[in-house]
Formats: structure tokens, C-alpha cells, sequence
């Protein structure tokens, strides 16, 4: 097929552009290629290391900065195989940050392309990605609001924000910069999804392609903030419902307000998380830098002499919407009670405080800590609230 337009493009080229279309595997059905030959037959080489630079690459570099000259010069069919190939490499990975931080990669890859093509090929492949954009006079293109509210949620860039959209007949204008950023993260949550992978090709995969596998893990770890590796004295299973939040939209490659990244950060460290826990929890942002993160994490744990900043409380929460707390909390329904009932707490007034009345404990403060000892029952809570951080910021009067 050819797109209209002065500079027509084929499918083969489409799909070897964009591997990730579906109806892509038809550029490879000639071929009669099964997925074993893929990972082991001599006359995929070419394709195998295409697939793990592929990978590699957007493992170390997210932003898909990293230009692969191997896959500039690659014809279509490979391109495609290399796609897949790196798509079950990633599938094996230990980490499942790699298969986001490749997803992302892939995606500023694909915007590279769509903020320089044709209207036409925008178009095209907005189309296949089940988010159509129509043109519109004066060069202009629009988008349904509803894919518009899909696409823009995880996007930070104040341009994007749903107010600041003029609406006319349910759709959203936009410029072809913006059509594009809109489509990169369709591709990066069409590509961030687990597939899954029968247990034979992942064990084929696993066998065969160890060294690369090895290689991803080295490069994107497994985090270290779950399971028998965590420090002892940090209690996950206690923590706050906002902040248990903010680390499942992390995990799942959702994005998180600036606000909810501090809050988790220097919560984390109050917590007493170690600094690669902290920078562990931020691995699945889907615009994950690692040395910014560890920069950013060091400015907020070191502040005060390693005292870390205070993290916000729960009214600061709430102004932000991170507070996950729902109905009146003058009047809360049972059902809300009974999702949480420490956060309705009259007296709750710190996260910080929540976590230490369920039995964690802070300890980046030595003194405070002293001071404070956890209530046990909710009648003790009611006599006397626990001593919280919050009572140490000269800035709140009610304190
Ligand atoms: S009430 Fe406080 S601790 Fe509970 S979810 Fe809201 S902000 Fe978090």
C-alpha cells in the first residue's frame, strides 16, 4: 500500500519503521520463520544482534538517544525480526524495567520519525495505533478527546494539561509536534506490556542468549526494594496507602507528579531506606534517567546533614491529589472506614505518622524517634497522638 502524499511510503517500509503495527508480521511471512528459528537458527545472526543492541540500547539509554547504525542500515524484514527478537529478549529479563526502559527508548525512536514525516504517515500510523488524528485546515490535525485524555495523562509538559486544551465538537487540536509526542506514548504502552511468552521459548531464550541476559541485568538490576533483599528494619507492608500508591504507579511505568516523586523519595528515607532502595523505586518512570535520579535522590536524603527533607503531610498530599484517602473525612462512609481506617484518624496528620502507628520505624531522626513511641490501639491513638514528624516544622501553626 501507498500512502498518498508526495512521498509515498510502502508497507514494508511502514512496518520496518514501525515493527510494533500490527499486521507487521506479515512483512516476514514469506519467510516461514518459526520463533525457535529466530533464536537459533545460524541464519538469524545478523538479526539476533541487531535485536540485542536493540535492547541494550534502551537499557542504558532510555531516551532512545542512541543511535544503532546497524539498524539504520538494516532492510525492513530485519528490522522487524530484530524488534521481535529483542522483545523476547526483554520478555527473559530479570528486571522488568528493562522491557519499560527499552519500551520508552523504542518510543522516542518512533517519535524521532513521526515529528519529521509527512502528515500522511502521522496519520497512517495514528490510525493503526487505534488512536486516529484527523487533519484539519491550516495544517493542522485533531484527536478524539477521550484518546487525547489516554495518551496526555502520563505526560508532565504543561502544554499537554487537559485545561489548557481548546475542545470544539469533542476533539483536541493539535500541531504535529504534539500529534507525534501524543502517538510516542501510544507505542511506549503498547510496547511496556508484559506479553506473555510460552515457558519453552522463554527457556530456549534463557539457554541461548544468557550472555545478553546477564549483560541487561547488569545494566538495568533487579530492584532491591522487595522481597528477602530489603533492609530489615524497612516495612513495606506498613506503609500509607498514598505511598503505596506512588510506588505501584512507578512499578507499572505509570508516570508520577514531581510532587509525588519527592514525597516518595524523602518518605522513603525517613523509612530508612538505603540510597539504591530509593533510586530502585524510581526505575520503571518511564522517563527514568539514572543519573538524575541518584543526583536528585542525594540532594533530598543529604539535605540537613543526611537528616533528608521532611517529607509533606498529608494535607500537602491532598492538595496534590496523592492522598488516596476517599469521601468526607468529617464524616466517612463504613466502606471508607473500612478500606483504612487509620487514615481517618482525626489526629492523622503525617504519613510518617501513619507508618510508625502501624509499627514501622523512622529512622532518620534518632531523636524524635527517642521521643516518640508507637500507639498500639486505636484508644491509645485517640488520648495521644504519636509524636510526628510533622510537629517538627516551625512552618505549620497547627503544630
Ligand atoms: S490520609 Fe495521609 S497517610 Fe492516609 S493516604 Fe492520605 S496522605 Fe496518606
Amino acid at each position: 500500500m501507498a500512502l498518498r502524499g508526495s512521498a509515498p511510503v510502502d508497507e514494508a517500509a511502514l512496518w520496518g519503521e514501525y515493527p510494533f503495527l500490527p499486521g507487521a508480521e506479515r512483512l516476514v511471512g514469506e519467510l516461514a520463520i518459526s520463533i525457535r528459528d529466530l533464536i537459533t537458527d545460524p541464519r538469524y545472526d545478523p538479526v539476533r544482534s541487531i535485536g540485542r543492541a536493540r535492547a541494550l540500547a534502551g537499557a542504558d539509554d532510555p531516551r532512545g538517544t542512541a543511535a544503532l547504525d546497524e539498524l539504520a542500515s538494516a532492510r525492513p524484514q530485519e528490522r522487524y525480526l530484530s524488534f521481535l527478537f529483542a522483545r523476547l529478549l526483554l520478555a527473559s529479563a530479570p528486571a522488568p524495567a528493562a522491557l519499560r526502559r527499552w519500551a520508552v527508548a523504542e518510543a522516542k525512536r518512533a517519535y524521532d520519525r513521526l515529528a519529521d514525516v509527512p502528515f500522511d504517515e502521522l496519520v497512517e500510523v495514528a490510525r493503526r495505533l487505534g488512536c486516529p488524528l484527523r487533519e484539519e485546515p491550516g495544517a493542522r490535525l485533531s484527536i478524539d478527546l477521550a484518546d487525547y485524555v489516554r495518551l496526555s495523562v502520563p505526560i508532565r509538559e504543561a502544554k499537554f494539561r487537559l485545561a489548557a486544551q481548546p475542545l470544539r465538537h469533542g476533539r483536541i487540536a493539535l500541531d504535529r509536534a504534539r500529534a507525534a509526542r501524543l502517538l510516542e506514548e501510544a507505542v511506549r504502552i503498547e510496547l511496556a506490556r508484559p506479553r506473555p511468552m510460552a515457558a519453552e521459548v522463554e527457556r530456549l531464550v534463557r539457554t541461548r542468549e544468557s550472555a545478553a541476559l546477564e549483560e541487561l541485568a547488569r545494566r538495568v538490576p533487579v530492584p532491591r526494594g522487595r522481597g528477602p533483599e530489603e533492609p530489615a528494619r524497612l516495612r513495606p507492608d506498613l506503609f500509607p496507602p498514598c505511598i503505596r500508591k506512588m510506588r505501584r504507579t512507578l512499578e507499572v511505568g505509570e508516570n508520577l507528579s514531581h510532587a509525588g516523586r519527592f514525597a516518595l523519595a524523602a518518605f522513603l528515607h525517613r523509612a530508612g531506606a538505603d540510597e539504591e532502595t530509593i533510586v530502585d523505586a524510581y526505575r520503571g518512570a518511564p522517563d527514568f534517567d539514572e543519573s538524575i535520579t541518584r543526583y536528585q535522590v542525594d540532594h533530598i536524603t543529604h539535605h540537613e546533614g543526611g537528616r533528608g527533607y521532611e517529607p509533606p503531610e498529608c494535607a500537602t498530599l491532598r492538595s496534590h491529589g496523592l492522598c488516596v484517602r476517599e469521601g468526607d473525612p468529617g464524616a466517612p462512609s463504613p466502606a471508607d472506614r473500612a478500606r483504612d481506617p487509620l487514615c481517618f484518624e482525626p489526629d492523622l496528620r503525617h504519613p510518617l505518622q501513619y507508618y510508625r502507628i502501624r509499627g514501622g520505624r523512622i529512622v532518620a531522626d534518632p531523636e524524635r524517634e527517642e521521643r516518640a513511641r508507637p500507639a498500639t490501639s486505636a484508644g491509645e491513638r485517640g488520648a495521644r497522638r504519636p509524636d510526628g514528624p510533622e510537629k517538627t516544622r516551625s512552618t505549620d501553626r497547627r503544630r
